[in-house]
């Protein structure tokens, strides 16, 4: 997975710092400013498209609620298909659940039962990876139902975090480090 497309402009000039969002001590990275830029929004989703254009993807799995942003725009692009991950209680049809460990206490993320098919090849697409348990949530969900997880992609890394330790069986590609 190399990629060829470097980048024209700066993105980290459309990401900005909330400090204290949503509690003390956290400095959120508001991806708004991106979002609202054309430019940096298209070249956002062509850099990730052309990193994973030849990766024979079936379907993006995308993390509620800003993954969807950016996945459901990857999935248009790729052509394939999307897939939702959401917080418990969500979806209407069956799932298939996952709970993992927070910071204090636990959460729970579910995906549609039928969504994935065994031995699918599946890219798994969120905003920001942080302490990377919630990723590492989703690619167990998908591990324990036969899909193969072909990569991570983030538009944002904080890389202080380690998450990357967490997904040491998947290939993380994100396009802003901090
Ligand atoms: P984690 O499980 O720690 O990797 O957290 C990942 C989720 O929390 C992602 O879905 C992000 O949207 C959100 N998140 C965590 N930290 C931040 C941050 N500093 N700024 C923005 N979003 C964050």
């Amino acid at each position: 997975m190399t990629n060829t497309m470097t980048k024209s402009i700066d993105l980290k000039k459309y990401i900005r710092d909330i400090p204290d969002f949503p509690k003390k001590g956290i400095i959120f990275k508001d991806i708004s400013p991106l979002l609202g830029n054309r430019q940096a929004f298209r070249e956002t989703i062509d850099l990730l498209a052309e990193q994973f254009k030849n990766e024979r993807i079936e379907s993006i799995i995308a993390i509620e609620a800003r993954g969807f942003i950016f996945g459901s725009a990857l999935a248009y692009k790729l052509g394939v298909g999307f897939v939702p991950i959401r917080k418990k209680g969500k979806l209407p049809y069956k799932t298939k659940s996952i709970t993992y460990q927070l910071e204090y206490g636990t959460d729970t993320l579910e995906m549609h039962s039928d969504a994935v098919s065994p031995k699918a090849r599946v890219l798994i697409v969120d905003d920001v990876l942080a302490t990377g348990g919630t990723v590492r949530a989703v690619a167990d969900l998908l591990k324990q139902h036969g899909a193969v997880i072909v990569g991570v992609a983030s538009l944002i890394e904080l890389t202080f975090l380690k998450g990357k330790d967490k997904l040491k069986d998947v290939p993380l590609y994100s396009l802003i480090q901090y």
